[in-house]
């Protein structure tokens, strides 16, 4: 119901009420008028009788007083009247002619108590006043009446009862009441129809921004307040209009600008314009600490180990691995992971870095054969990071649920990302130049940079996780000859090729240093002794087969090489690369074309060995 209705009830009862209460006083005031009038004429009457039954009775002409009482009776309004005479008087002048005793016991009561009796009697059409009031004995009147009269002062001498018609008082209260009504009805409708009138247009404005305020509080700062007729309203209106416009417009200014900051804009998307620019810039405050605090990170390894932070404490993410893909020689390495990367992807090719596509398991099982664990679930996202690199996140989900929720990370992850992107790539080109610093231009294999640094940090390790290392000491034999006999580019020739026999003689987790022009040390991870001697031989053999072309002509040549095993024969590295120098000396010496593993006896009595 509508408040104008609400109002219009709410007149119409009080309406009704006052109409009500009008109708109750008026019937009451009138039957109350109605009845004293009456009283008032049976008085006058009753006193009428009496005088003019005492003048019959002075002037002796009590026998006449019929046609006197019937006079009176004849009146409008009186329906009976009667005269009663009291016992004294019927004892002293007998019951008179018209039988003028008690005819009923309202007579019998008045003749007896001396009191006036008035009694009403109401039926449909009609209403009756019956009145009886006594004539009493008095020696101060005029005439006395003890004259006549053998009677005590104040003894009723007699009643007169009358029935008197009032119903004219009932028919003329309903005639002044339906008058009134209708009076009151159409002040009634006058009233509703001017409040009504009034009230509309302040109700409409009302309602008007009722609705504008609600929309608004929903986010839609579009619909406006209607002002309706009244100036007063208009004014109010367009004030109210006015704010909305500029709440609008700031609203779609903050939304352009800020979100130019947010590569994923759909993540903060609400139909609350206020609710979106809180979330935005709480994103932005989020992202813009996190980028302060990577910019200031030493390594490429800190900004990961922050992603990843974010991932598991932002995005409450348990299991995942970060992975770089790079593009270019197509090796992936897993950067960061918190339970152990669950597929195999350093050793095949990345589904999602070669779609460049987010893979989802939750939408075709198995979609990637390196997965290596049955019953989980996958999200791997693909983020381009420079031409060179991409990262791909690999999220390891328990159900559906959780993949969904993953899901809708994405975007927000991305942002991360793209923040990080900046100082990922300067790091990783940092990377690249510190490598290169430590790579042989050649032959592309470690230099004697590299292997201080390895001294350093590897071989700590090695010693802490009882890693044992083979060292292999290689050298090309006569090689001056062939810079002497073929010129320097095909010795730069012979030492590419020697470099390609030994990277394909070792395995990935093997290490190939160029020591010196053409010497190589190489170092074998986790083995024993006789690892080290067959991939040295195979060094070796490999090597003498190789045919190096130079000009028209070609030839082949031979290695020695000196092995040493770390740490059985010396804890100490440099102390082990100089064994395997002496067992490389001892096999050049002894006849070349061999390997000569180190063995403490080789050496007794050698200065050399002394020299450490
Ligand atoms: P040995 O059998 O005793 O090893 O005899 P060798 O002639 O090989 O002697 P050595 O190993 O000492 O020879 C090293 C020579 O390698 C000296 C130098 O002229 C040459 N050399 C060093 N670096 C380079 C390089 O980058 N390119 C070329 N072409 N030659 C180099
Ligand atoms: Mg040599
Ligand atoms: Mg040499």
């Amino acid at each position: 119901m509508s408040t104008r209705q609400k109002v219009m009830l709410i007149l119409v009862g009080l309406f009704i009420s006052y109409c009500i209460a009008m109708i109750i006083i008026i019937t009451v005031n009138f039957r109350d008028f109605g009845i004293k009038g009456a009283e008032k004429r049976a008085m006058l009457t009753a006193e009428i009788v009496r005088s003019g039954l005492t003048a019959h009775m002075v002037n002796g002409m009590m026998d006449k007083r019929a046609y006197f009482l019937k006079q009176i009776e004849n009146n409008e309004n009186i329906n009976a009247l009667w005269v009663v005479r009291s016992q004294a008087v019927v004892k002293q002048f007998g019951e008179g002619f018209n039988n003028e005793i008690a005819r009923d016991i309202i007579d019998k009561k008045v003749l007896k108590t001396g009191k006036t009796v008035q009694e009403m009697t109401e039926t449909a059409t009609k209403s009756m006043m019956r009145m009886t009031i006594p004539f009493t004995a008095s020696a101060f009147g005029t005439p006395n009446c003890m004259r006549c009269h053998h009677a005590q002062e104040g003894e009723v001498l007699g009643v007169v009862s009358m029935v008197i018609d009032v119903s004219d008082v009932r028919g003329s209260s309903f005639v002044t009441i339906m008058y009134t009504t209708l009076f009151a009805v159409f002040i009634m409708l006058l009233i509703l129809f001017v409040v009504n009138r009034f009230l509309k247009p302040y109700i409409h404005i009302f309602y008007s921004i009722k609705e504008v305020m609600q929309a608004a509080y929903e986010g839609n700062y579009s619909k406006r307040v209607d002002g309706g007729t009244l100036v007063e309203s208009k004014a109010v209106a367009q004030m109210l209009n006015t704010l909305l416009e500029k709440l609008q417009m700031v609203f779609a200014e903050i939304d352009k600008k800020v979100y130019i900051f947010l590569q994923n804009k759909n993540s903060a998307q609400n139909s609350d314009p206020l609710v979106n620019i809180n979330n935005t810039i709480d994103q932005l405050s989020e992202i813009y600490k996190f980028k302060q605090t990577i910019e200031h990170d030493k390594e490429l390894e800190d900004i990961y180990e922050r992603l990843a932070s974010v991932l598991k404490n932002k995005f409450l993410l348990k299991d995942f691995s970060i992975i770089e893909a790079d593009t270019l020689s197509g090796l992936k390495t897993v950067v960061y992971t918190t339970n152990g990367c669950h597929c195999q992807v350093e050793g095949g090719e990345c589904r999602a870095d070669r779609i460049n596509l987010m893979v989802d398991s939750t939408i075709f099982d198995n979609t990637c054969s390196l997965f290596q664990q049955p019953g989980l679930h996958y999200l791997c996202i693909p983020y381009s990071i420079s031409n060179e690199l991409n990262l791909i996140i690999s999220i390891v989900t328990k159900d559906e649920a959780e993949s969904l929720h993953v899901r809708s990370l994405v975007g927000l992850i991305e942002d991360y990302v793209a923040t990080a992107q900046p100082a990922i790539v300067s790091k990783k080109l940092m990377q690249i130049l510190n490598k290169m610093a430590r790579v042989d231009q050649l032959t592309g294999m470690y230099n004697r940079k590299y292997l201080d640094e390895f001294a350093d940090k590897g071989i700590s390790q090695a010693l802490r996780s009882k890693t044992a290392y083979g060292i292999l000491m290689v050298d090309i034999d006569f090689f001056k000859m062939i810079n002497d006999t073929y010129g320097h580019d095909v010795g730069d020739e012979a030492i590419r090729t020697i470099a390609r026999v030994i990277k394909d003689s070792i395995r990935k987790s093997d290490i190939a240093i160029r020591f010196g022009g053409e010497e190589f040390l190489v170092l074998l991870h986790n083995c024993d002794r006789d690892y080290i001697k067959n991939v040295a031989e195979k060094i070796r053999t490999h090597f003498s087969k190789q045919s190096i072309s130079a000009g028209t002509e070609s030839f082949s040549k031979t290695l020695s090489i000196g092995t040493v095993m770390f740490p059985d024969d010396s804890e100490s590295i440099w102390k082990c690369i100089k064994f395997a120098d002496m067992s490389l000396y001892y096999a050049k010496e002894h006849g070349r074309n061999q390997v000569v593993c180190y063995d403490e006896s080789l050496f007794r009595g050698n200065d050399m060995k002394n020299q450490f």
